[in-house]
């Protein structure tokens, strides 16, 4: 299978590639090396696929690049490149997101229209629902995203049901929610989480603690991406990791594995859903969608990655491993 990421040099879009050159697909990684954040991280991300066979990456805006010629020979597209980030999608910032969210999709919806791949998958969000009238929540729901990042990510979802339904070209729109695991964002809190516990700094708490996630192990993700992309079904699905849990809930867990976390408590900031939960009996009728990795391996693969890369690179001293190793079945 030839397959193009976009979005590859990211956290989801990286391990995505390395899953795809597991599972003996050609791979043509794109990514334009935003600076939402340091991108020597994303250096390091690609630097795990650079040389493997069948991996071939090119830097570039999607809102720049010959899509059409950079796409003709994939079988599947995935989308995942974006301007992520809830907090900072508020205003003049929104421009950006408007531009890599809603107008890269576009752009590339328009180059797949004559020709069309097997498959586009989109990296859709749970950000879409905002707050939800139904929990565990279904895609019938109507979406109301409390944030200008919702919004533009429904944006995007919305034209790949548009491309879908008056061009047929077959997308499918996979709604993530909250992924981690290994190489998270930095931005995004359990890898901060982590780095507090790690350093003595202060973590800022939002809210009471007790809003929840379906927190998603991103290998979780890049099975179901490539199980959607294989199938023959199109359209929006949630794609959860089955288990709500509470802040709290995590903090206990990084204060098992790391060591005690210094808490500094901030008012819950506008953008937050207080819950996020998904139903995923669409998934797991379409594409046989299980997620297979809970919160508790799942944190643990993801402290043990950091301790390892930081000896790995000897960034820090005094860094234990988490007591469990890696997840099973992951
Ligand atoms: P990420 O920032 O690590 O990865 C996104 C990548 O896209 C970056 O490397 C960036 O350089 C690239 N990019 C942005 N605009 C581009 C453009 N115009 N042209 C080419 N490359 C561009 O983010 P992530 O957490 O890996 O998220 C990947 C996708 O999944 C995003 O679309 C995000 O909205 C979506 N998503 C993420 C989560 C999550 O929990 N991380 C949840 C739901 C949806």
């Amino acid at each position: 299978m030839r397959t193009a990421v976009t979005g590859a040099a990211g956290f989801i879009g990286s391990h995505l590639c390395g899953h795809l050159l597991d599972s003996g697909d050609e791979v043509l990684g794109i990514d334009a090396m935003t600076e939402y954040y340091d991108p020597r991280l994303k250096e390091r991300n690609l630097a795990r696929l650079r040389g493997r066979a069948g991996f071939t990456f090119v830097r570039g805006d999607l809102l720049a690049l010959p899509l059409e010629l950079l796409l003709a020979s994939a079988d599947v597209v995935y989308h995942l490149a974006g301007e992520p980030g809830v907090r900072t999608s508020w205003g003049p910032q929104f421009d950006v997101y408007l531009r890599r969210n809603v107008l890269a999709t576009q752009r590339l919806l328009e180059a797949a229209r004559s020709s069309p791949p097997h498959k586009i998958v989109y990296a859709s969000s749970s950000s879409v629902y905002g707050n939800a009238e139904h929990y565990p929540t279904p895609e019938t729901v109507r979406p109301q995203p409390v944030s200008p990042y919702g919004v533009s990510k429904l944006a995007g979802e919305h034209l790949c049901e548009l491309y879908r339904t008056a061009f047929a070209v077959p997308t499918a729109s996979l709604r993530l929610f909250s992924v981690y695991g290994p190489r998270q964002r930095p931005d995004m809190a359990f890898a901060r989480l982590i780095e507090a516990a790690r350093t003595g700094a202060a973590f800022p708490l939002y809210g009471d603690g007790r809003q929840t996630r379906d927190f998603t192990f991103v290998q979780d993700v890049t099975t179901a991406m490539r199980q959607a992309a294989l199938s023959s079904w199109t359209g929006v699905a949630n794609v959860g990791g089955g288990e709500q849990v509470s802040m709290r809930q995590v903090l206990a867990l990084v204060g098992e594995f790391v060591g005690p976390v210094r808490i500094a408590s901030l008012p819950a900031p506008p953008g937050d859903a207080r819950h996020t939960g998904a139903d995923t009996t669409v998934a797991r009728d379409a594409f046989g969608y299980r997620p297979r990795t809970g919160i508790r391996a799942g944190l643990a693969a993801m402290v043990e990655d950091a301790v390892a890369e930081d000896a790995l690179l000897g960034t820090r001293t005094g860094a234990t491993a988490p007591p469990s190793a890696a997840p099973a079945g992951t």
